[in-house]
Order: structure tokens, then sequence, then C-alpha cells
């Protein structure tokens, strides 16, 4: 059956020749399903050891799964590359049109090789591949105005997707991203920069390919439960309602909502910039990614007047989620919900990560704060929290980089901190900026073990407010929470699944739905597999220099009591002892797989 299908279609694209050819590989497919599990043996086939993360030889992988394009939710593309914020694994999921589009055009794969030596944008149309000039549109810093020429440039049947960068992809900003359909992103490690490389402006995707299915009615039958789930479940509706915005008020309350850099858990400030708040003066209308009945993007309509001209106003639709809320808003100590959705506004326009500008602005107001830098870097701006004008202004910045601090910034907080000082407030893991969750222990050791270093690879967070708040859990225990968790998603990574259906998505749907797409495996199969795709992931990581050795563990997090009280360093150092021998214990080919 898999053989019938075009999934198993890989569409590789060389920008320095301009050629591209199409490889089938079912013996990917049918081993690692698709997404993620594909998309790491092609990185690793395709991306030598040791290369630098913008030379032409970075390869990018876009992948989708068996179920997109079948199923509600199978919504995402997962990107695979090596990171320029991390100088390890780059992986990023993005939802928008982008999986069903590509899904549609005919692949289960796309891999771009190389680097144009002069702007161009791809078009890839019912699997056709157009190289277009893009030198018109290289310099124009908002992905906005890209969005709109390219999608009037590119006139297509069936559905489409459109990614692009803005300014900060251009300038190899390490945590510059790439966005979709406007409001949406494969946001963090640095995919922008490397799309920036290789002089890669934008990508349109379209297709209208049809997708066989083997068993009609045992579809119905999936299809209609999983809809109907997703339709009617409590979990989905708070997605739909407030979105993950809610999430803001309640860890606040609880005392896990990073603060001024974490300098504290809670923010006085916290109502104004709450999704209830938000959703009450700002909401001006609600998203869904394609074949999804959710609809959890929330987009604020902020409207404000012209200066000299009575009765004209110009109204911006600026999406917000609990992250950015987060990280531009409590982490900058920013109260008034226009200061934050314009600060939101600007970053998403120029294409960086919201969650690491926040960060690193947040360390950068701490340190001078504390006159470890002073106007005389910073080039006049003096940082003030809750000043949400010098931040815009400092975004602006770091996007023009006028001098050495601002170029500085634009390599993440990590690298700034080394080279200034504040290492200790420096809120970055394994190089990557941390998410909006100081819960407790399982958050952090998450992040840090976690293999693309995202809240989203095990979801440690929410161990720590089911669990952890209730009883002590043995170091060795907790750290078979974290990985059994993040084991199963390779699985949702690999189908792709949005993992705000993870609740909906258990193994048994999984294998029913996956009979449909030809796969026939048992509960056990599945599940081996995820732990499988887990190792050569870290396999990737460990051959790129990652080490759960020598890893860095901000004091900022054991200084800030958390959702469930001061962290124990100790206890945090026993359970990352117990996650390494864990991942390596089953190792055969132990040699390969020493930590340095
Ligand atoms: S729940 Fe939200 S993020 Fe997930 S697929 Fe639906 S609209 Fe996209």
């Amino acid at each position: 059956m898999l053989q019938k299908d075009n999934l198993i279609n890989i569409l590789y694209i060389d920008l320095s020749q301009k050629k591209y050819w199409i490889e089938k590989r079912s013996d990917l497919f049918e081993k690692y399903l698709g997404g993620v599990g594909v998309a790491i043996q092609i990185l690793k086939e395709e991306c030598s050891v040791g290369i630098d993360p913008l030379a032409p030889e970075n390869p990018i992988i876009l992948a989708v799964g068996p179920l997109t394009g079948l199923f509600p939710l199978a919504s995402k593309t997962v990107a695979l590359f090596k990171s320029p914020h991390t100088g390890n694994l780059g992986e990023s999921h993005c939802g928008g049109r982008s999986a069903i589009a590509l899904r549609l055009t005919g692949y289960g794969a796309i891999v771009i090789k190389g680097a144009s030596t002069s702007p161009i944008y791809l078009a890839i149309h019912n699997g056709q591949v157009y190289f277009r000039d893009a030198s018109a549109l290289w310099g124009m810093t908002s992905s906005y105005t890209v969005g709109r020429i390219i999608r009037q440039n590119e006139p297509a049947t069936g559905l489409r997707t459109i990614m692009r960068i803005g300014g900060a992809g251009e300038k190899l900003i390490s945590y510059a991203g790439v966005t979709t359909e406007t409001y949406r992103h494969f946001g963090r490690l640095g995919l922008g920069a490397v799309f920036g490389s290789k002089k890669l402006k934008g990508i349109v995707i379209s297709g209208k390919h049809s997708i066989p299915l083997l068993d009609k009615q045992q579809y119905r039958k999936i299809y209609d439960h999983i809809y109907k789930e997703a339709v009617s479940s409590p979990v989905m509706k708070k997605y739909h309602d407030l979105g993950t915005a809610e999430n803001t008020s309640p860890l606040n309350e609880l005392g896990g909502l990073p603060t001024r850099n974490l300098q504290t858990a809670r923010f006085e400030g916290v109502k104004n910039i709450s999704g209830e708040n938000l959703a009450e003066g700002y909401l001006g209308r609600r998203l869904a990614c394609a074949h999804c009945p959710v609809g959890c993007i929330h987009i604020a309509a902020l409207r404000e007047p012209y200066e000299d001209e009575l009765y004209f106003y110009k109204t911006s639709m600026i999406s917000y989620d609990y992250e950015p809320i987060y990280a531009l808003g409590s982490m900058l100590g920013i109260a008034k919900p226009e200061g934050l959705l314009k600060l939101i506004d600007q970053i998403e326009k120029v294409g960086l990560d919201a969650m690491s500008t926040g960060v690193i602005l947040a360390w950068a107001t701490e340190a001078q704060e504390k006159k470890i830098i002073s106007e005389k870097e910073t080039g006049g701006i003096q940082f003030s929290w809750g000043d949400y004008i010098t931040y815009i202004k400092a975004v602006q910045f770091i996007l023009e980089q006028p001098n050495q601090f601002f170029k500085d910034l634009s390599q993440g907080v990590e690298y700034a901190a080394q080279k200034y000082g504040g290492y200790e407030f420096a809120l970055s893991f394994s190089g990557n900026e941390m998410a909006g969750y100081h819960t407790g222990p399982a958050a952090h050791i998450g992040f840090l073990v976690g293999t693309r270093h995202s809240h989203l690879d095990n979801a440690g967070y929410s161990i720590d407010q089911k669990v952890l708040t209730q009883q002590r859990v043995k170091p060795e225990a907790l750290a078979k929470m974290i990985l059994e968790e993040e084991y199963w998603r390779q699985i949702l990574s690999s189908l792709v699944i949005c993992f705000f259906a993870r609740g909906i998505y258990t193994p048994e749907v999984c294998l029913e739905a996956l009979h449909n797409a030809g796969y026939d495996l048992s509960k056990e199969e599945l599940i081996n597999k995820g732990k499988e795709i887990h190792l050569e992931k870290y396999r990737f990581k460990v051959q790129e220099g990652f080490s759960l050795d020598n890893y860095r563990l901000p004091e900022r997090i054991f200084d800030t009591p958390s959702l469930i009280g001061k962290i124990e360093k100790d206890y945090l150092k026993k359970v990352i002892e117990a996650v390494k021998s864990e991942i390596f214990s089953e190792q055969k080919d132990k040699k390969n797989f020493e930590l340095k």
C-alpha cells in the first residue's frame, strides 16, 4: 500500500545547481513513519559531521507524516537542520497550511541543499519546482510584505502555503525564524538564518494530489471519533476559547510565571496581559491550521489613531499566545497590552523568535541594572522594565546591528553573557533561551535534556504540576517520566500531530489511524519506534558536540522559588545523571556514544 502512496516520494532540491529530482524512499517511511523519524535519517545522510550550520552543506528537511491530510490535527510540518543557535540538532514544527499543502503537492518530504548565489524563492506547484528570482524581495525586512508579494505573484490551484523570512533571516541572526501564513512559525533554533545563508527568501507550495485510503469504512469510523473528540472535549475547548494565553493567570497565581528575567515568578501586572483581558479587549478573530477543527490561533486587533488625522485609524492584526505573552510581557515587566502587542508585532515583522528575543532583552535589562553593561555598549539605550518603546527600538538594533553589542545580542543570550558577564542570570539551557515555565525541576531538566531544548520535548512543566506538587519522586523515577513522554512525542512528531491533540491521539487511536495509511503495527512496535527515533536524534546531537557531562544550569533558577518551592541543585544533578544513563544504557554500540 505504502508503495502506491506519494508519501514515499522525497523531493530533493539543489539550490547551487538549480536542479531537482525525486527519490522513492519507502525504506525510510516504512521504518520511521514520516515527520521527524524520517527527517532525522535524511539529516544523517545529508549533513556531514561538524559542518558550519550556515554553510551551503547544511540541508533543510521539511517532512510530513502518513496521517497528514487524512485526519484532523495532523496539521504540522517538521523542519530539521543543523541549528546555528545551538550548533547541534535544529528541529522546529509549524502548522498553518504547510503540512497539507506539502502532502498534496505529492511529497512526504522536501530536502533543500546547497546555496544560491543570488536571492531566490522556490515555487513548488503540483510537484514541479520553479526557481524564482527574489532580488526585488531581498532587503525587505517585513515578513508580512514578503508574504503579500509572493501571494500576488503565485497564482495557484489547490491548497497553498507560503514560508518566508524577514530581515532577521537575511542578517543570519541565529534565532531568526521562518513565518508561514503570517501567523505561524518555524520559530525556534534559527531556521530563518539557514534560509538566509542559502539566499532563500521563501518557499511557496501548492498541490491538489489525492491520498489513497485502504479501508473507507474503518476510515470513517476513526475519523469521526477523532473529529468528535476534537470539537467536544473540554481540553480542546480551552484551546479554542482563550488559547494557550489561558495559562498566564493560573501560572502566575501558582508562582511559576517567569517575571523580570526570573527575578520573581509572579507578575503584579498579570491581569492586563492575561488571556481573559486580551480576549475581552482585543480579540479580533480566531484562525485554524488547515485540517484542524479547533482553531486555537488568536489574533488581536490593535487600533491606533494616526497622529495628525481625525478619525483615521490603523488596525494591526497581531497573533498572540502564551509564549510571547511570557517572553515579551512578564519577562520584560510589560503590563500594558498595547505595548505587549506592538512589541510582538515588531518581532513578527522582522522574523525573530519571540521567546529567545524576550529572554535576551531581559538579560540585557538586568545586566544594565547591575552595571555589567552601560549606555556605552547599548549605544545610548537605557533599558527599563516595562518600557516597551525602548524594547521595540532594541529589536530594530538587533536587526540593524549598529554596534558590537547588538551584533553580540544577535547570537543569543549564552553568547552575550559569555562575553559581558551576568552568566548566572542568562536564562539559556544548552544554548536555547528558556520557555515560560518556572514550575519546578522537571521543567528545567526537560528543557536541558530534550532533543531540541524546547518545553515541548517532554512537557516537564506538566510533570511538575501534576506529579511533583503531590509527592517527592526519586531522581531515577523522574528521569523515566521525562524520557517516556519524550519517546512518545517522537511518534506524534513523526505522524505529525499537533501536540495540543496529544490527549486524543492515544497509541490505540494512532494504530487505528495508521492502519488506513498502510501500517499494521502492534502497540509495542509503535512505542519502540519512538525510543529508536529519540536515540537517533541524540546520536546526531552527540556527533555535533552536545554533551550531558558539561551542561550549565543558570543559577537564577535555584535562587527564585518555583511553583513547588526552591529547586535543589543536587536533586537536579541526580536526575540528569539518571537521564544520561537511561538514554545510553541500552546502546549496543556504546563506543560511538561515549559522552565527552
Ligand atoms: S490546535 Fe491550533 S496549533 Fe494545533 S493544529 Fe489546530 S489551530 Fe493549529
